[in-house]
């Protein structure tokens, strides 16, 4: 039997990028599908994430030309890893395979031969790499690199210019639904699910049109969660500094009273001041490390739902989904 494959793109916003490489996606379906590699029953899911301007409509429209276009919509944005979530859950028990990969046609969608191969060959989970970055502007290649070699040295492990076009089995997604996190990093989660996997290289192309959303702020904050939420060695760096700090304080200690007993003591202003300027800034951003893993745990706490699914295609109403074997709950 030929594996059921759904690619699952993330659209915010993409009312001029999404009538060029939608059909990219589907012709990639078709030659799958005449090779004999997937089911026919394959997919094009796309998930709206709250998009303000016309990219649902666009989604609709292409549902009601051709089947193999499905759509979801979320009720609000919820940025870029909340949405493929919510793309993978939907697919996960439609489906054989799922790969997610980007809408803006960044991504080469040649690659997804090689990652059907692999998974064909057994793999449950193929990460797409990014070979080269030369079509990037020095600015964004720089942080791009800063972000993952930054990740690597604060302990939260992912596979290097690895981003999020990847392809995973319905097995490895159906292990990864017990994942209940509302702070996502998906990309530092999958490996923690195991499994076999392997990566397929690929070169990274410029957005076909439109502009991109992940300017350095919100790279920024992505690479804070994907930290916090993988790691606790920033807490625990807080320490060595800790006692790094309290070292030299005794010695500071030591060296005043020697001072003081010779009576060579003097006004130390200068000293004074630099000594109560870096123990507050230590202090301040040690506070400020621990109140990020604080806000964490509020959020995890709550456990608010990670997606709302406001609106979908006909195609993927509830009623279509693969029904369960018989004695499966
Ligand atoms: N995206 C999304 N929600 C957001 C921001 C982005 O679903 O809040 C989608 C976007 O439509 C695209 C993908 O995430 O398919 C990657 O975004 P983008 O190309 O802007 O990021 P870049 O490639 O520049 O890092
Ligand atoms: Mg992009």
């Amino acid at each position: 039997m030929t594996p059921v494959l759904y690619i699952v793109i993330p659209c915010y916003n993409e009312q001029e990028v999404l009538p060029i490489t939608a059909p990219m996606f589907l012709g990639k379906i078709r030659e799958l599908t005449e090779r004999g590699k997937i089911s026919d029953d394959s997919r094009v899911l796309f998930v709206n994430d709250g998009s303000r301007d016309r990219t649902w409509e666009i989604i609709s429209e292409l549902a009601r030309q051709d089947c193999h276009y499905a759509g979801i919509s979320q009720s609000r944005n919820r940025g870029h890893q909340n949405a493929v979530l919510a793309g993978l859950m939907e697919a996960k028990d439609r489906c054989d395979i799922t790969i997610s990969i980007d809408c803006d046609g960044q991504d080469d969608i040649n690659a997804m031969d090689a990652m059907v191969d692999a998974y064909l060959d057994g793999c449950d989970v193929v990460y797409g790499v990014r070979s080269s970055r030369e079509t990037d502007s020095f600015f964004k290649r720089f942080t791009a690199q800063g972000f993952y070699k930054f990740l690597a040295a604060m302990g939260a492990e992912v596979v290097y210019n690895h981003a999020d076009y990847r392809l995973m089995s319905a097995r490895v997604l159906k292990e990864f639904a017990n994942y209940h996190e509302v702070n996502l990093f998906l990309r530092g989660l999958v490996p923690l699910v195991g499994f076999k996997s392997t990566s397929v290289s690929y070169s990274r192309a410029e957005r076909i049109a439109g502009e991109s959303h992940y300017p350095l702020k919100k790279m920024i904050a992505l690479a804070v969660d994907g930290i916090t939420s993988l790691s606790v060695k920033p807490l625990r760096l807080i320490t060595s500094v800790g006692l790094f700090v309290a070292l030299v304080s005794f010695l500071g200690c030591l060296w005043a009273l020697i001072t003081a007993l010779c009576g060579r003591a003097v006004a130390g202003w200068a000293s004074m001041t630099c000594i109560i300027c870096l123990m507050s800034g230590v202090q301040l951003v040690s506070l400020g490390i621990i109140g990020e893993y604080i806000g964490k745990i509020y959020l995890e706490t709550k456990a608010r739902p990670r997606y709302i699914i406001s609106e979908r295609t006909d195609n993927m109403s509830v009623g279509t989904e693969k029904l369960p074997l018989s004695g499966e709950k």
